[in-house]
Protein backbone atom coordinates (compact mmCIF):
# COMPACT_ATOMS: atom_id res chain seq x y z
CA UNK A 1 0.00 0.00 0.00
CA UNK A 2 1.23 3.51 -0.90
CA UNK A 3 2.11 5.83 1.74
CA UNK A 4 3.18 8.96 2.19
CA UNK A 5 7.18 10.13 2.09
CA UNK A 6 8.34 10.15 5.78
CA UNK A 7 10.29 13.23 4.20
CA UNK A 8 6.94 15.05 5.80
CA UNK A 9 7.03 15.91 9.38
CA UNK A 10 3.62 15.95 10.95
CA UNK A 11 3.19 17.86 13.78
CA UNK A 12 0.21 16.60 15.09
CA UNK A 13 -1.49 13.12 15.05
CA UNK A 14 -4.94 14.36 13.95
CA UNK A 15 -6.43 13.56 10.87
CA UNK A 16 -8.60 16.77 9.47
CA UNK A 17 -12.07 15.71 8.37
CA UNK A 18 -13.88 19.28 8.02
CA UNK A 19 -12.99 22.98 9.37
CA UNK A 20 -15.07 25.80 10.83
CA UNK A 21 -13.77 28.82 11.73
CA UNK A 22 -10.88 28.81 14.79
CA UNK A 23 -12.06 24.84 14.83
CA UNK A 24 -10.78 21.60 12.98
CA UNK A 25 -12.48 18.81 13.71
CA UNK A 26 -11.35 14.91 12.74
CA UNK A 27 -13.40 11.96 12.08
CA UNK A 28 -14.82 11.33 14.74
CA UNK A 29 -15.85 14.90 15.60
CA UNK A 30 -13.33 15.94 18.02
CA UNK A 31 -12.85 19.36 17.88
CA UNK A 32 -9.74 21.15 18.30
CA UNK A 33 -9.02 24.91 18.47
CA UNK A 34 -6.49 25.46 15.73
CA UNK A 35 -3.81 27.71 16.58
CA UNK A 36 -1.97 26.82 13.37
CA UNK A 37 -4.35 27.90 10.62
CA UNK A 38 -2.25 25.63 8.52
CA UNK A 39 0.61 27.74 9.39
CA UNK A 40 -0.96 31.10 9.49
CA UNK A 41 -2.74 30.68 6.28
CA UNK A 42 -6.49 30.93 6.85
CA UNK A 43 -7.18 34.06 7.95
CA UNK A 44 -10.63 33.96 7.72
CA UNK A 45 -10.73 30.79 9.26
CA UNK A 46 -11.97 27.50 8.20
CA UNK A 47 -14.54 27.71 5.36
CA UNK A 48 -15.70 31.23 5.98
CA UNK A 49 -18.90 31.56 4.47
CA UNK A 50 -17.94 34.49 2.50
CA UNK A 51 -15.11 32.63 1.30
CA UNK A 52 -16.30 29.64 0.56
CA UNK A 53 -19.00 31.32 -1.62
CA UNK A 54 -16.61 33.36 -3.62
CA UNK A 55 -14.70 30.28 -4.73
CA UNK A 56 -17.65 27.64 -5.38
CA UNK A 57 -19.21 30.68 -7.86
CA UNK A 58 -15.66 30.94 -9.54
CA UNK A 59 -16.02 26.90 -10.16
CA UNK A 60 -18.86 27.04 -11.78
CA UNK A 61 -17.87 29.93 -13.99
CA UNK A 62 -13.93 29.92 -14.86
CA UNK A 63 -11.68 27.80 -12.78
CA UNK A 64 -8.69 28.48 -14.88
CA UNK A 65 -8.09 31.69 -17.49
CA UNK A 66 -3.75 31.43 -17.40
CA UNK A 67 -2.77 34.90 -17.08
CA UNK A 68 -0.34 34.94 -19.49
CA UNK A 69 -3.12 33.79 -22.35
CA UNK A 70 -6.03 35.51 -20.94
CA UNK A 71 -7.00 37.40 -17.99
CA UNK A 72 -9.86 37.45 -15.96
CA UNK A 73 -11.64 39.13 -13.79
CA UNK A 74 -10.90 37.84 -10.25
CA UNK A 75 -6.98 38.87 -11.20
CA UNK A 76 -8.42 42.53 -12.21
CA UNK A 77 -10.57 42.44 -8.71
CA UNK A 78 -7.83 41.47 -6.58
CA UNK A 79 -5.06 43.93 -8.35
CA UNK A 80 -7.49 46.88 -7.42
CA UNK A 81 -7.99 45.63 -3.92
CA UNK A 82 -4.60 45.09 -3.41
CA UNK A 83 -3.71 48.61 -4.60
CA UNK A 84 -6.14 50.08 -1.97
CA UNK A 85 -3.98 48.33 0.77
CA UNK A 86 -0.29 48.17 -0.44
CA UNK A 87 2.21 51.03 1.01
CA UNK A 88 1.78 53.72 -1.22
CA UNK A 89 2.83 53.75 -4.77
CA UNK A 90 3.79 49.67 -4.95
CA UNK A 91 0.94 49.25 -7.12
CA UNK A 92 2.40 46.88 -10.00
CA UNK A 93 0.94 43.15 -9.32
CA UNK A 94 2.92 39.80 -10.16
CA UNK A 95 1.10 36.44 -9.00
CA UNK A 96 2.25 33.05 -8.31
CA UNK A 97 1.29 30.42 -6.20
CA UNK A 98 3.32 29.95 -2.98
CA UNK A 99 5.69 32.25 -1.00
CA UNK A 100 8.73 30.45 -2.50
CA UNK A 101 7.66 31.60 -5.94
CA UNK A 102 7.12 35.05 -4.93
CA UNK A 103 10.54 35.10 -3.23
CA UNK A 104 12.14 33.55 -6.68
CA UNK A 105 9.96 36.18 -8.51
CA UNK A 106 11.73 39.00 -6.54
CA UNK A 107 15.04 38.08 -6.77
CA UNK A 108 14.76 37.75 -10.93
CA UNK A 109 13.47 41.53 -10.27
CA UNK A 110 15.84 42.48 -8.27
CA UNK A 111 18.83 41.47 -10.42
CA UNK A 112 17.22 42.64 -13.20
CA UNK A 113 16.53 45.90 -11.91
CA UNK A 114 19.72 46.62 -10.71
CA UNK A 115 22.16 44.73 -12.86
CA UNK A 116 23.48 43.41 -9.60
CA UNK A 117 23.84 39.59 -8.17
CA UNK A 118 23.92 39.67 -4.70
CA UNK A 119 20.99 39.22 -2.19
CA UNK A 120 21.57 40.03 1.51
CA UNK A 121 19.64 37.74 3.98
CA UNK A 122 19.39 37.57 7.63
CA UNK A 123 20.34 35.03 9.71
CA UNK A 124 17.19 32.98 10.80
CA UNK A 125 15.51 33.72 7.62
CA UNK A 126 13.31 31.88 6.10
CA UNK A 127 12.27 32.65 2.51
CA UNK A 128 11.12 28.80 1.26
CA UNK A 129 12.43 25.84 0.62
CA UNK A 130 12.72 26.13 -3.99
CA UNK A 131 16.65 26.23 -4.69
CA UNK A 132 16.50 30.07 -4.71
CA UNK A 133 14.62 31.07 -2.07
CA UNK A 134 15.91 27.84 0.12
CA UNK A 135 19.47 29.59 -0.51
CA UNK A 136 18.05 32.75 1.69
CA UNK A 137 16.48 30.13 4.34
CA UNK A 138 18.50 29.98 7.38
CA UNK A 139 15.73 28.97 10.17
CA UNK A 140 16.86 25.80 11.05
CA UNK A 141 19.53 23.03 9.50
CA UNK A 142 16.81 20.72 8.65
CA UNK A 143 16.18 23.01 4.92
CA UNK A 144 19.63 22.69 3.92
CA UNK A 145 21.28 19.33 5.71
CA UNK A 146 22.68 17.05 2.85
CA UNK A 147 20.95 19.42 -0.33
CA UNK A 148 24.04 21.13 -1.17
CA UNK A 149 24.76 24.12 -3.00
CA UNK A 150 21.94 26.44 -3.86
CA UNK A 151 21.36 29.65 -5.67
CA UNK A 152 24.35 31.31 -5.41
CA UNK A 153 24.98 35.50 -5.01
CA UNK A 154 23.64 35.20 -1.53
CA UNK A 155 25.20 36.86 1.60
CA UNK A 156 23.68 36.58 5.14
CA UNK A 157 24.50 38.97 8.02
CA UNK A 158 22.37 38.79 11.81
CA UNK A 159 18.98 39.69 12.06
CA UNK A 160 18.91 41.55 15.83
CA UNK A 161 18.18 38.36 18.47
CA UNK A 162 18.26 40.47 21.54
CA UNK A 163 16.79 37.74 23.87
CA UNK A 164 19.04 34.94 22.61
CA UNK A 165 22.45 37.47 22.47
CA UNK A 166 21.08 38.80 26.50
CA UNK A 167 21.37 42.15 25.23
CA UNK A 168 19.07 45.17 24.68
CA UNK A 169 17.10 45.84 21.44
CA UNK A 170 18.99 48.65 20.93
CA UNK A 171 22.32 46.92 21.26
CA UNK A 172 21.19 44.31 18.73
CA UNK A 173 19.33 46.41 16.61
CA UNK A 174 23.36 48.30 16.73
CA UNK A 175 25.16 45.03 16.27
CA UNK A 176 23.08 44.12 13.65
CA UNK A 177 23.52 47.10 11.85
CA UNK A 178 27.04 47.38 12.51
CA UNK A 179 27.60 44.01 11.11
CA UNK A 180 25.43 44.69 7.64
CA UNK A 181 28.10 47.28 7.29
CA UNK A 182 30.76 44.77 7.49
CA UNK A 183 29.30 42.68 5.75
CA UNK A 184 29.00 45.63 2.42
CA UNK A 185 32.40 46.46 3.18
CA UNK A 186 34.05 42.66 3.19
CA UNK A 187 31.90 40.22 1.54
CA UNK A 188 28.84 41.83 -0.93
CA UNK A 189 30.70 45.30 -2.27
CA UNK A 190 27.40 47.74 -2.71
CA UNK A 191 27.86 47.64 -6.56
CA UNK A 192 27.67 43.56 -6.32
CA UNK A 193 24.51 44.37 -4.00
CA UNK A 194 21.18 44.14 -5.95
CA UNK A 195 18.58 43.76 -2.60
CA UNK A 196 18.26 43.29 0.97
CA UNK A 197 15.76 40.71 2.19
CA UNK A 198 13.57 40.48 5.55
CA UNK A 199 10.74 39.45 7.19
CA UNK A 200 9.05 41.81 9.79
CA UNK A 201 8.81 39.23 12.14
CA UNK A 202 11.08 36.48 11.25
CA UNK A 203 8.63 33.68 11.35
CA UNK A 204 9.96 29.69 11.32
CA UNK A 205 13.18 31.55 13.02
CA UNK A 206 11.72 32.34 16.11
CA UNK A 207 8.99 34.52 16.07
CA UNK A 208 11.59 37.78 16.49
CA UNK A 209 9.77 40.79 15.73
CA UNK A 210 12.25 42.75 13.43
CA UNK A 211 12.44 46.45 16.05
CA UNK A 212 11.64 49.52 13.85
CA UNK A 213 15.33 50.75 14.13
CA UNK A 214 16.39 47.74 12.23
CA UNK A 215 14.13 47.94 9.46
CA UNK A 216 14.82 51.90 9.41
CA UNK A 217 18.66 51.01 9.49
CA UNK A 218 17.99 49.17 6.67
CA UNK A 219 15.94 51.46 4.25
CA UNK A 220 18.49 54.23 4.81
CA UNK A 221 21.33 51.10 3.50
CA UNK A 222 19.07 50.75 0.45
CA UNK A 223 19.02 54.37 -0.23
CA UNK A 224 22.47 55.10 0.61
CA UNK A 225 23.67 52.16 -1.79
CA UNK A 226 21.57 51.86 -4.28
CA UNK A 227 20.26 48.65 -3.31
CA UNK A 228 16.26 47.24 -3.10
CA UNK A 229 14.68 46.50 0.21
CA UNK A 230 12.36 43.66 -0.40
CA UNK A 231 9.82 42.80 3.20
CA UNK A 232 9.05 38.98 3.04
CA UNK A 233 5.58 39.25 3.99
CA UNK A 234 4.47 35.86 3.53
CA UNK A 235 3.87 35.48 7.46
CA UNK A 236 3.28 38.53 8.55
CA UNK A 237 1.09 40.42 5.64
CA UNK A 238 -2.72 40.85 5.53
CA UNK A 239 -3.15 41.61 9.22
CA UNK A 240 -1.47 38.82 10.75
CA UNK A 241 0.51 41.30 13.25
CA UNK A 242 -2.13 43.64 13.69
CA UNK A 243 -1.72 46.01 11.02
CA UNK A 244 -1.95 44.87 7.74
CA UNK A 245 1.29 44.35 6.75
CA UNK A 246 4.29 43.98 9.43
CA UNK A 247 6.19 46.45 8.38
CA UNK A 248 3.59 49.13 8.72
CA UNK A 249 4.67 48.82 12.52
CA UNK A 250 7.83 50.88 11.03
CA UNK A 251 6.69 53.06 8.60
CA UNK A 252 9.49 52.32 6.63
CA UNK A 253 8.50 51.89 2.48
CA UNK A 254 9.78 48.76 1.10
CA UNK A 255 10.66 48.27 -2.73
CA UNK A 256 8.66 45.17 -2.72
CA UNK A 257 6.46 43.88 -0.89
CA UNK A 258 5.68 39.73 -0.88
CA UNK A 259 2.55 38.48 0.23
CA UNK A 260 0.98 34.41 0.43
CA UNK A 261 -0.03 32.61 2.89
CA UNK A 262 -3.11 34.60 4.58
CA UNK A 263 -4.03 35.97 0.95
CA UNK A 264 -6.29 34.04 0.03
CA UNK A 265 -7.47 32.27 2.64
CA UNK A 266 -6.13 28.45 2.23
CA UNK A 267 -6.14 28.49 -1.53
CA UNK A 268 -2.61 28.58 -3.35
CA UNK A 269 -1.47 32.56 -3.97
CA UNK A 270 1.03 34.74 -3.79
CA UNK A 271 1.59 38.37 -4.56
CA UNK A 272 4.65 40.06 -5.63
CA UNK A 273 4.37 44.36 -5.17
CA UNK A 274 6.37 46.78 -6.56
CA UNK A 275 6.56 50.66 -7.94
CA UNK A 276 5.54 50.78 -12.10
CA UNK A 277 8.81 51.95 -12.28
CA UNK A 278 10.77 48.91 -11.04
CA UNK A 279 8.77 46.40 -12.68
CA UNK A 280 9.16 48.01 -15.78
CA UNK A 281 13.00 47.22 -15.32
CA UNK A 282 11.87 43.37 -15.37
CA UNK A 283 12.26 41.85 -19.06
CA UNK A 284 8.92 41.27 -20.74
CA UNK A 285 8.15 37.47 -20.04
CA UNK A 286 10.80 36.54 -17.77
CA UNK A 287 8.34 35.86 -15.43
CA UNK A 288 5.08 33.69 -15.42
CA UNK A 289 3.40 30.55 -14.30
CA UNK A 290 0.94 28.14 -15.38
CA UNK A 291 -1.23 28.18 -12.47
CA UNK A 292 -0.29 31.70 -11.08
CA UNK A 293 -3.12 34.21 -10.34
CA UNK A 294 -5.75 31.02 -10.65
CA UNK A 295 -9.14 32.38 -10.63
CA UNK A 296 -10.98 30.80 -8.23
CA UNK A 297 -7.89 31.43 -5.88
CA UNK A 298 -7.96 34.89 -6.63
CA UNK A 299 -12.11 35.29 -6.16
CA UNK A 300 -11.12 33.47 -2.55
CA UNK A 301 -8.70 35.98 -2.31
CA UNK A 302 -10.96 38.98 -3.53
CA UNK A 303 -13.16 37.41 -0.20
CA UNK A 304 -10.62 37.60 1.92
CA UNK A 305 -10.26 41.34 1.66
CA UNK A 306 -13.57 41.73 2.11
CA UNK A 307 -14.00 39.86 5.29
CA UNK A 308 -10.68 41.25 6.81
CA UNK A 309 -12.40 44.73 5.85
CA UNK A 310 -15.50 44.23 6.93
CA UNK A 311 -14.86 42.39 9.88
CA UNK A 312 -12.27 44.45 11.25
CA UNK A 313 -9.77 41.30 11.45
CA UNK A 314 -6.54 43.73 11.12
CA UNK A 315 -7.84 45.45 14.65
CA UNK A 316 -9.53 41.96 15.77
CA UNK A 317 -5.72 41.10 15.56
CA UNK A 318 -4.51 43.55 17.55
CA UNK A 319 -6.31 43.19 20.14
CA UNK A 320 -6.75 39.45 20.99
CA UNK A 321 -3.04 39.18 19.85
CA UNK A 322 -2.61 41.45 23.00
CA UNK A 323 -4.77 39.58 25.45
CA UNK A 324 -3.06 36.17 24.44
CA UNK A 325 0.66 37.74 24.60
CA UNK A 326 -0.64 38.93 28.02
CA UNK A 327 -1.99 35.71 28.99
CA UNK A 328 0.97 33.65 28.16
CA UNK A 329 3.66 35.49 30.24
CA UNK A 330 0.90 34.85 32.89
CA UNK A 331 1.79 31.15 31.92
CA UNK A 332 5.80 31.86 31.32
CA UNK A 333 5.67 33.74 35.25
CA UNK A 334 4.80 30.39 36.54
CA UNK A 335 7.33 28.63 34.34
CA UNK A 336 10.72 29.53 34.29
CA UNK A 337 11.14 27.04 31.41
CA UNK A 338 9.55 29.96 28.99
CA UNK A 339 12.19 31.98 29.18
CA UNK A 340 10.38 34.53 26.74
CA UNK A 341 7.04 34.95 25.40
CA UNK A 342 7.15 37.55 22.07
CA UNK A 343 5.73 38.46 19.04
CA UNK A 344 3.44 40.96 17.33
CA UNK A 345 -0.03 40.55 17.22
CA UNK A 346 -1.40 37.63 16.17
CA UNK A 347 1.96 35.72 15.79
CA UNK A 348 3.19 34.72 19.64
CA UNK A 349 5.61 32.48 20.11
CA UNK A 350 6.88 31.15 23.71
CA UNK A 351 10.55 30.05 24.10
CA UNK A 352 11.57 27.44 26.07
CA UNK A 353 14.98 27.86 27.93
CA UNK A 354 16.91 25.16 30.12
CA UNK A 355 18.03 26.31 33.49
CA UNK A 356 21.35 27.19 31.97
CA UNK A 357 19.90 29.00 29.32
CA UNK A 358 20.26 26.37 26.13
CA UNK A 359 16.88 26.02 24.06
CA UNK A 360 14.85 23.12 25.63
CA UNK A 361 13.69 21.39 22.14
CA UNK A 362 12.38 18.17 24.27
CA UNK A 363 10.39 20.85 27.13
CA UNK A 364 8.54 22.47 23.87
CA UNK A 365 7.80 19.21 22.14
CA UNK A 366 6.22 17.86 25.55
CA UNK A 367 4.15 21.11 25.93
CA UNK A 368 2.95 20.95 22.00
CA UNK A 369 1.84 17.42 22.22
CA UNK A 370 0.17 17.87 25.96
CA UNK A 371 -1.90 21.23 24.37
CA UNK A 372 -2.23 18.75 21.50
CA UNK A 373 -4.02 16.24 23.68
CA UNK A 374 -6.24 18.79 25.49
CA UNK A 375 -7.93 19.72 22.42
CA UNK A 376 -5.22 22.88 21.27
CA UNK A 377 -3.19 22.47 18.04
CA UNK A 378 -0.05 24.37 18.47
CA UNK A 379 3.33 24.48 16.23
CA UNK A 380 7.25 25.26 17.07
CA UNK A 381 9.60 27.30 15.25
CA UNK A 382 13.20 28.49 15.79
CA UNK A 383 16.31 26.97 15.06
CA UNK A 384 16.32 24.41 18.01
CA UNK A 385 12.26 23.94 17.91
CA UNK A 386 11.85 25.24 20.93
CA UNK A 387 9.60 28.31 20.71
CA UNK A 388 6.04 26.94 20.32
CA UNK A 389 4.25 29.31 18.49
CA UNK A 390 0.41 30.67 18.19
CA UNK A 391 -0.90 31.67 15.45
CA UNK A 392 -4.74 31.22 15.18
CA UNK A 393 -7.17 32.31 12.45
CA UNK A 394 -7.47 36.68 12.55
CA UNK A 395 -11.39 35.84 13.08
CA UNK A 396 -10.05 34.01 16.91
CA UNK A 397 -12.61 35.71 19.87
CA UNK A 398 -11.69 36.61 23.31
CA UNK A 399 -13.25 33.22 24.87
CA UNK A 400 -11.72 31.07 22.51
CA UNK A 401 -8.14 33.20 23.34
CA UNK A 402 -9.06 32.90 27.24
CA UNK A 403 -9.32 28.86 26.44
CA UNK A 404 -6.15 28.68 24.36
CA UNK A 405 -4.58 30.08 27.23
CA UNK A 406 -6.24 27.96 30.03
CA UNK A 407 -5.55 24.90 28.06
CA UNK A 408 -1.92 26.32 27.90
CA UNK A 409 -1.30 26.52 30.99
CA UNK A 410 -2.50 22.70 31.64
CA UNK A 411 -0.67 21.75 29.29
CA UNK A 412 2.62 23.04 30.50
CA UNK A 413 1.93 22.03 33.89
CA UNK A 414 1.52 18.47 32.42
CA UNK A 415 4.52 18.76 30.65
CA UNK A 416 7.04 20.02 32.99
CA UNK A 417 5.86 17.13 35.87
N1 LIG B 1 8.45 33.33 3.41
C1 LIG B 1 8.00 33.25 4.67
C2 LIG B 1 8.21 34.41 5.60
C3 LIG B 1 7.33 32.11 5.12
O1 LIG B 1 6.90 32.03 6.39
C4 LIG B 1 7.13 31.04 4.22
C5 LIG B 1 6.40 29.77 4.63
N2 LIG B 1 6.47 29.41 5.95
C6 LIG B 1 7.63 31.17 2.91
C7 LIG B 1 8.26 32.34 2.54
C8 LIG B 1 7.46 30.07 1.91
O2 LIG B 1 6.14 29.93 1.54
P1 LIG B 1 5.62 28.60 0.81
O3 LIG B 1 5.69 27.49 1.80
O4 LIG B 1 4.22 28.96 0.40
O5 LIG B 1 6.50 28.37 -0.36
Amino acid sequence: MAELSPVLKQATPVLAARGDGVHLYDEDERRYLDFTAGIGVTSTGHCHPRVVEAAQQQVGTLIHGQYTTVMHRPLLQLTERLGEVLPAGLDRLFYVNSGSEAVEASVRLARQATGRQNIVAFHGGFHGRTMGAGALTTSGVKTRAGIGPMMPGVVFSPFPEAYRHGCSEAEAVRFALTELDHVLATASAPADTAAFIVEPVLGEGGYIPAPPEFLAGLRERADRHGALLIVDEVQTGVGRTGRFWGIDHAGVRPDVVLTAKGLASGFPLSAMAASDELMARAWPGSQGGTYGGNAVAAAAAVATLDVVHEEGLVANAAEQGDRLAEGLRKVAAEHPVIGDVRGRGLMVGNEFTTGDGKPDTAGAARAQQAAAERGLLLLTCGPHANVVRMIPPLVVTTEQVDDAVSIWAEAVEAAMT
